[in-house]
């Protein structure tokens, strides 16, 4: 087990000190004591962030010169939890943006505001490369000025019970089950 935290004493006090490749060294520490509940929010974490895809080639430098690696294993978890999260977020998060106009649109017109604001949304969202940190994040102001009151609300809606929906699909698409099933040092 390798994992370096500095802890620095300050005014009698103490604080911990973030170095590049902490994330990996925390994810190896959960691994080893067998810290099952925290490994799909470490997974996510480290696919989200923004040293991805070089983390899963060459790992980390620590301070220290030493390298910080994930295993291949691991390595392998990350990469088709990163393709399962992306499909995922598409059919959860973000479905909403191809179901407009809903129904109840107050823009009657067969090719209404709303419809063109939803195909706007959705090639903004992604045409920035696929970042899974998007899915997880709540709605935004700027998505509801492109359409209307009904399309705004019921997509609103849409967007929030699409992220819950997206967490609880984390543990699942890094191998491990649900969230009820996980459970430490088995
Ligand atoms: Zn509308």
């Amino acid at each position: 087990m390798r994992l370096f935290i500095s802890v620095t004493a300050k005014d009698g006090g103490s604080m911990f000190e973030l170095y590049p490749g902490l994330i990996i060294d925390i994810l190896n520490f959960a691994h080893e004591l067998r810290l099952f509940t925290i490994l799909p929010t470490v997974y996510l974490a480290i696919c989200q962030g923004a040293m991805m895809p070089d983390v899963l080639f060459h790992g980390v430098r620590r301070p220290d010169g030493s390298m910080a690696e994930l295993s291949l294993q691991a390595k392998l978890t990350c990469a088709s939890g990163s393709i399962l999260l992306q499909q995922a977020e598409k059919q959860k998060s973000f479905k909403w943006m191809t179901e407009l106009p809903v129904p109840s649109c107050m823009l009657t017109k067969a090719e209404s505001r709303c419809a063109r604001g939803g195909r706007h949304i959705f090639y903004d969202q992604f045409y920035d490369a696929a970042k899974l940190t998007y899915g997880f994040e709540p709605w935004r102001a700027s998505w509801g000025d492109l359409l209307c009151k009904s399309c705004r609300k019921m997509s609103e809606a849409k967007h929030e019970t699409g992220r819950y929906e997206l967490w609880k699909f984390v543990p699942t698409a890094f191998g491990f089950g649900d969230w009820e099933s996980l459970v430490n040092f088995v």
